[in-house]
């Protein structure tokens, strides 16, 4: 037995690819995950807020973490959109009220003046 030389205590494949500290794809599995451009006003916001889009070069997934959990970008901007329009009714019914007072206040102001002429 010779074994003199078969100490190989580190077998580091130095991947020439990118930084291997972010997480692989949670759908895929796969290590090609970038950050992803903003393709959106949704994901411009997610991305003021601090939160970094990624795209999984492998399946196309994108998405974005929350602590721990992950939050697909469909399911975010579907989310948004539907805030996003409950906002609109909320402003327009708002909208109507506010010309249903002025409204109303025009006519007793009228109804005022009205009265007045009527009187004198
Ligand atoms: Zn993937």
């Amino acid at each position: 037995m010779d074994a003199s030389d078969s100490a190989t205590p580190s077998t580091q494949t130095a991947e020439p690819t990118h930084r291997p500290s972010w997480r692989p794809c949670p759908q895929c599995g796969a290590k090609r995950v970038y950050r992803s451009h903003r393709r959106s006003f949704a994901e411009r916001i997610l991305s003021l807020a601090g939160m970094k889009i990624r795209r999984c070069h492998a399946c196309g997934l994108r998405y974005t973490r929350l602590g721990g959990s992950v939050l697909l970008m469909a399911d975010v901007e579907g989310l948004l959109r539907r805030l996003a329009l409950v906002a609109l009714m909320i402003g327009g019914l708002g909208l109507i009220l506010a010309a249903v007072i002025f409204y109303g206040a025009w006519r007793a102001s009228l109804g005022e003046a009205g009265l007045l002429i009527v009187v004198r």
